[in-house]
C-alpha cells in the first residue's frame, strides 16, 4: 500500500542529465543533478516509447525542467515530466570539448552524494557546459571548474599556508605540493613525506586563486601557455590521489593534449 503517495508533492526544479540506463523496453533510470534538490536518481516511465512526456530531454549533457516525485529510503524518486531547456551543443566542434563536457558529467556524478544540495554546485557545472560549447581553449575551463568544484564540496588543496606547520609560504619560486595531505609543505614539513609534487610559482598562484574564490563568476581565467601543461597534470594527480580513484576521462585528456 503506497499510503505516502496519497500527499506526496510533485517538485519542479531545473536539471542536468548525468547518467541514463535503459530500465526496461518502455523505461529509463536516469541520474540528474537538479538546482534544488541536489543529485537524484529517477524512474522515467514510458521514456523509451516514440510519445514520451521526456521528448529527447533525456540525453546526457542535456539541461532541462522536469516535475518529479521525491521518494522516501532507497526508492527510486519517479519522474514526471522533462522539458529541454539546452542540449549541450559543439559549436567549436572539437573532440576535446565533447570529452571535457563528459569529464564534468563525471566528476558530478562521482563527488556528488546524494541529499547533498548546493544550487551553487549546478550552476558551477551549468555554466561550465556552456563554456565548453564555445571555448576551443578547454585546460583553464577544466582547471577553473575542478577546483571551483573541489572548493564547493569542501576538498580544496590549501595553497597558501603549508599544511605542516601552518607558516604562511610567500616564496614566488617552485614549492612542494603534497597530495596525500592536500596542500603546499615547506621545506622542514616536506621531508618524509610521500606523494609529493614540485610545482612552479606561477602554477601555484593559479591553484591558490581558484581554490579560493568563485572566479567563474566573473570570468574565466585563461592559463599562460608556460604551465598549462603542468596545471593540468597536478590537477589530474591530485583528483587521482585525493580520492584513491581512477577517473575514465583523464585519459582521454591526456591523449588530447600530446
Ligand atoms: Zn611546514
Amino acid at each position: 500500500m503506497e499510503r505516502a503517495s496519497s500527499w506526496m508533492v510533485a517538485e519542479k526544479t531545473d536539471a542536468i542529465v548525468l547518467r541514463v540506463v535503459s530500465w526496461s523496453e518502455t523505461s529509463l533510470i536516469v541520474t540528474l543533478l537538479t538546482r534544488d534538490f541536489g543529485k537524484i536518481s529517477a524512474l522515467a516511465k514510458g521514456a523509451r516509447r516514440p510519445k514520451s512526456p521526456f521528448e529527447a530531454a533525456l540525453d546526457l549533457l542535456c539541461r532541462c525542467r522536469i516535475v518529479f516525485l521525491p521518494k522516501s529510503g532507497d526508492v527510486l524518486d519517479l519522474l514526471t515530466e522533462a522539458k529541454l531547456m539546452r542540449r549541450f551543443r559543439n559549436e567549436s566542434r572539437r573532440l576535446p570539448n565533447l570529452y571535457a563536457a563528459y569529464y564534468v558529467v563525471e566528476l558530478m556524478r562521482e563527488l556528488i552524494d546524494h541529499g547533498q544540495v548546493q544550487s551553487a554546485v549546478y550552476d558551477l557545472a551549468d555554466e561550465t557546459l556552456l563554456k565548453l560549447e564555445q571555448d576551443a581553449q578547454i585546460d583553464g575551463v577544466l582547471l577553473q571548474f575542478e577546483l571551483s568544484l573541489l572548493r564547493l564540496l569542501g576538498h580544496q588543496p590549501n595553497m597558501t599556508r603549508c599544511v605542516g606547520c601552518d607558516r604562511a609560504m610567500v616564496e614566488e619560486g617552485p614549492i612542494d605540493f603534497g597530495l596525500l595531505v592536500s596542500g603546499v609543505l615547506c621545506d622542514r614539513c616536506v621531508a618524509g613525506q610521500r606523494q609529493v609534487i614540485r610545482m612552479r610559482g606561477e602554477s601555484r598562484q593559479i591553484f591558490a586563486l581558484l581554490s579560493e574564490e568563485a572566479e567563474w563568476e566573473s570570468g574565466w581565467l585563461t592559463i599562460p601557455d608556460k604551465v598549462r601543461g603542468e596545471c593540468r597534470a597536478i590537477i589530474q594527480r591530485y583528483l587521482t590521489v585525493h580520492f584513491d580513484r581512477q577517473w575514465q576521462l583523464h585519459r582521454y585528456l591526456e591523449d588530447l593534449a600530446r
